[in-house]
């Protein structure tokens, strides 16, 4: 068997013994004659894996009591209007706007024909950084943030502080760090970038919010909803939340989410330490202070579009895949989440420290 090294930037790579306990399982699940694809999700069988990844969530990332985790469908892309929906209370919402995704969360609010306000934007510098003042008022029905820019590849390393209830949108680094809740009270993730596979959405909702939500809102898209039906309201996607068990089970015997968050740092800076060592021939697009520890978005001199095709290619024959940028920045983007090995990393850094040796 040979795998490669997958820094695509979602649906992404996982650790390959989770993998392998999937298969192990699949056809018959742990003797009980079926695979846990075809159980009912009313099934005893499916109960215990469904409260053990709950279980799990709340335990490794430190979730206070306060809060409820939820498992929804629709993707990140469906909280940008879930939120809205369930938060807005006819008063003012804000955003901090970071980059495509925040955009895309904006939008949603703007057809809801809400009273939307962008409180600070790095658009002008093409979403180099996470603004260094973000003012969100006390009062408005809430303030909205992209924790980790996955495309730009910046992430914010505090939380803005506000008496709104604060929304994250933590797609591209749920599980990466511990998370000061003090300071959240929603935060929402799609599973297929750093938790598990596509199908299956994270929310984690402080419980007094899901109050809010108006009459005329549909069943499925009220958080309540959900929250009282232990995310069981309807079929949840149970495959997905079975392999989401078995990464966050994979996550404790790495040590849990400190753990992780310390080699995350050590794996980023080899490829941060590469680019700045490069004397310029690696271009970094995030500005220092803002640099992600999941995404890392950088070009080639004067945006050598050939010579980063080059690489591009170079890299996949030597196992190394998923490197071409998104369209709307070009370049190449090293996506490097918490199943991403410190090897991997390495052999990366190895073959763009020869690339630029020998082109430069
Ligand atoms: C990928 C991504 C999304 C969209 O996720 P879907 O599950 O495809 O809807 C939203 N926000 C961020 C930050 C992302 O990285």
């Amino acid at each position: 068997m040979s795998r490669v090294y997958n820094f695509g930037a979602g649906p992404a790579t996982m650790p390959l013994e989770v993998l392998e306990e999937a298969q192990k399982n699949l056809v018959d699940f742990k003797g009980h004659g079926l695979s846990i694809m075809e159980a009912s999700h009313r099934s005893k069988m499916y109960d215990e894996v469904h409260n053990e990844a709950l279980f799990l969530i709340k335990e490794l990332y430190k979730v206070p009591q306060d809060f409820d985790v939820l498992f929804l469908q629709g993707g990140a892309s469906t909280q940008f209007a879930m939120v809205p929906m369930n938060l807005s209370q006819g008063g003012r919402v804000e955003y901090a706007d970071t980059g495509s995704w925040s955009s895309k969360a904006i939008k949603e609010a703007k057809i809801l024909n809400l009273d939307v306000n962008i409180v600070a934007s790095s658009k002008e510098s093409g979403y180099d950084k996470i603004p260094s003042t973000i003012d969100f008022s006390d009062d408005a029905d809430y303030a909205y943030i992209t924790s980790n820019n996955t495309i730009y590849g910046t992430q914010y390393k505090t939380f803005p502080t506000t008496k709104a209830p604060l929304v994250i949108d933590a797609s591209s680094d749920i599980f990466s760090y511990p998370i000061d809740w003090s300071k959240a009270d929603l935060l929402f993730a799609g599973a297929q970038k750093n938790a598990g596979p596509s199908g299956v959405t994270i929310v984690i909702i402080k419980k007094e919010l899901q109050d809010r939500v108006k009459e005329n809102i549909p069943s499925m898209f009220r958080y309540k909803t959900h929250a009282e039906k232990n995310s069981l309201y309807n079929t949840p996607p149970t495959f997905g939340i079975y392999m989401l068990s078995l990464i966050m089970k994979w996550m404790k015997r790495e040590g849990g989410i400190e753990e992780i968050a310390k080699i995350n740092a050590k794996k980023a800076a080899i490829l941060y330490d590469t680019i700045d060592n490069s004397q310029g021939f690696f271009v970094g697009h995030a500005q220092k202070d803002s640099r992600s520890l999941m995404n890392v978005s950088f070009n080639i001199k004067d945006k050598d579009a050939a010579l980063e095709s080059e690489l591009v290619e170079l890299a996949a024959k030597n196992g190394m895949i998923g490197l071409k940028g998104h369209r709307s920045i070009g370049g190449l983007r090293a996506s490097i989440y918490n199943a991403m090995s410190i090897e991997g990393v390495k052999a990366l850094a190895d073959l763009m420290q020869d690339f630029a040796a020998k082109k430069a």
